[in-house]
């Protein structure tokens, strides 16, 4: 029986994620046996990782490596660092990494990994160390052939550097392609740093597309000002968009005739934050979402769009730059709104897209130019978007079905062609 004494949680990432498989999974028709295989991690890894602090105090993290589905190819996924990182947040961040590869078809399965550190509590000598005991701890399992890492919230280039090396050091040669998002001194791509938001503006350009809309006329609030939200505005305003607000943990900025984006970046840079900005007036988080904009960009964190919150949207179209900002909730009362949502495996996953481009170039030991790439990237979010906007229409659902419907049949397929074992 319900306790009615308890206040209601609000829904988790895994609650969301595993509704929206629920959902694919009815459109398809599945039974319940491959529903359960769908819904349950392949495979996971729970460390202890120790640190030794710059003062020689031990202070001990717990670390997680979740590889949900690995029928396609390796498990692919970042790396995150955050105090409130748990086994169920990386469990339903491995699960949509597995339908976001399936999407734009890259033959990889899903996979990510977390570790429950604040890293701006520590020195960037105590972040190389728990990077590379986190890295050996789960060795067994990582590999260019096995499960390939990329940067998330709380990590960067420098950390997947770091992760190559323990990595490479444990081989005996150097295998740049265990991970992705390196720096391109030790094999990154050109072009994978801004790749995730360069994606984020391909697809808002094809759904606005869809209904005769130009980035250039319309206007756009991007909440998040991180590796996915900064390009994003600056990309964004570069295309013509009006970006009237932003921002990060710190609180925002709006200015209604638009931001100076370029001088927001050197802002940030300088003081690492975006309040404090000049160029507008101080907006909370929460404000922002609800702002009279026509497309809004949440690119931080989960479960912000949630029934509460996205009863204010006034946005056309959210564009989720992040994974999973939008609660299964907060999507029922967009749609009823008629809010479009360009969903997070679709509309964020030009990073891994990039991220697959930089695994194949390390493979060949051959590079690509960035025209190759942008290029490249700029088919792959089109064609994506193409077969998922088709089948929304044809079916009649949103785009988060039919994105999640492609995604789960593409796994589904590889699992029954593949047979089970034994
Ligand atoms: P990041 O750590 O570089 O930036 C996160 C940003 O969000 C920062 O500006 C931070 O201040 C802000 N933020 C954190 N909590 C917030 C809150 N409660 N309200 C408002 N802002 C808040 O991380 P990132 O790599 O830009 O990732 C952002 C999102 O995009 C995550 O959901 C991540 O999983 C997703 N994503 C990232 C990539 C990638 O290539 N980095 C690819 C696909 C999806």
């Amino acid at each position: 029986m319900t306790d009615l004494t308890k206040t209601p949680q609000p829904a988790s990432p895994l609650d969301t994620a595993r509704t929206q498989l629920a959902s694919a999974v009815e459109i398809l028709g599945y039974d319940e046996g491959l529903h359960q295989m769908l819904a349950t991690p392949r495979r996971e890894m729970n460390v202890a990782v120790p640190l030794r602090r710059d003062d020689g105090e031990i202070e001990l993290f717990m670390g997680y490596r979740v590889q949900h589905n690995i029928s396609r190819g390796p498990g692919k996924g970042g790396l995150r660092y955050s105090a409130s990182v748990d086994v169920d947040e990386v469990r339903a961040l491995a699960m949509w990494m597995t339908w976001k590869c399936a999407v734009v078809d890259v033959p990889y399965g899903g996979a990510k990994g977390g570790v429950t550190i604040d890293p701006r509590q520590h020195s960037t000598q105590e972040l190389e160390r728990v990077t590379r005991r986190y890295t050996s701890e789960i060795m067994p399992i990582i590999g260019p052939e096995r499960d390939i890492m990329a940067p998330d919230v709380g990590t960067d280039e420098q950390t997947m550097a770091w992760v190559m090396d323990t990595y490479s050091v444990s081989q005996g040669y150097t295998i740049p392609a265990v991970t992705t998002g390196k720096p391109l001194a030790v094999g990154g791509s050109l072009g994978r740093a801004t790749a995730t938001s360069r994606g984020v503006v391909h697809a808002a350009a094809a759904a606005l597309g869809d209904a005769g809309v130009k980035l250039d006329e319309v206007t756009a609030a991007v909440q998040g000002f991180g590796k996915v939200g900064s390009h994003a505005a600056r990309f964004l305003s570069e295309a013509g968009t009006r970006v009237v607000a932003v921002s990060d943990e710190s609180g925002g900025v709006v200015r209604s005739d638009g931001l100076d984006v370029a001088a927001l970046l050197r802002h940030v840079q300088r003081t690492g934050r975006v309040a404090g900005f000049d160029g507008g007036d101080p907006i909370d988080n929460v404000d922002l979402l609800a702002l009279d904009v026509d497309v809004l960009v949440p690119a931080a964190v989960e479960g912000v769009i949630d029934a509460e919150t996205a009863v204010n949207v006034k946005a056309r179209w959210v564009v989720e730059g992040a994974n999973g900002p939008t609660t299964s909730e907060g999507d029922r009362v967009l749609a009823e709104r008629g809010v479009v949502v360009v969903p997070d495996i679709l509309a964020n996953a030009g990073g891994v897209v990039v991220s697959y481009f930089e695994w194949v170039q390390a493979n060949q030991a051959y590079w690509w130019t960035e025209p190759e790439i942008e290029d490249r990237l700029e088919h792959r979010m089109v064609t994506a978007h193409r077969a998922v906007a088709a089948l929304a229409s044809a079916e009649g659902i949103s785009l988060r079905d039919a994105a999640l419907a492609i995604g789960v049949r593409r796994v589904a397929e590889a699992h029954q062609i593949r047979g089970l074992y034994p």
